[in-house]
């Protein structure tokens, strides 16, 4: 199966569409397909549960500008594509952005650094 077949878990690109990107103003279609994409394809095209990068600890550390208080090593950062897909960002309001997670509605709050964008700190508040 095609992965262009399939909703992409990254960018909730739909069937059919290609995959997009963030740019400075948006998001544009991109001539690839992300890895999650190519992972649900070949995993039989079935809506796949949304693929979180994990990130190395080590890399996360050095690549969040400041050390975050209260953030374990194990705590979930989120990349913009894959906070994406897991959440709808209901409004920014630096540094904080309030979100509504898609699988339960639940309503929360996260904190984000702006480069390289990372979300982290997910409160729910529901
Ligand atoms: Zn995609």
């Amino acid at each position: 199966m095609s992965p262009l077949e399939i909703r992409c878990p990254a960018c909730n690109a739909g069937p059919g569409q290609k995959c997009s990107a963030p740019t400075d103003t948006g998001r544009r279609d991109v001539e690839w397909v992300h890895h999650a994409r190519e992972d649900a394809a070949s995993q039989g095209g079935t809506e796949a549960p949304v693929v979180i990068p994990a990130l190395p600890t080590s890399v996360r550390n050095d690549s969040l500008n400041e050390p975050i208080v209260g953030l374990q090593p194990h705590d979930p950062v989120w990349s913009t594509d894959a906070l994406r897909a897991e959440f709808e960002v209901l409004t920014f309001l630096a540094p904080f952005v309030e979100v509504r997670r898609r699988s339960d509605g639940a309503l929360g709050s996260m904190q984000f650094q702006p480069s390289p964008r990372y979300y982290f700190a997910f409160v729910s508040e529901g």
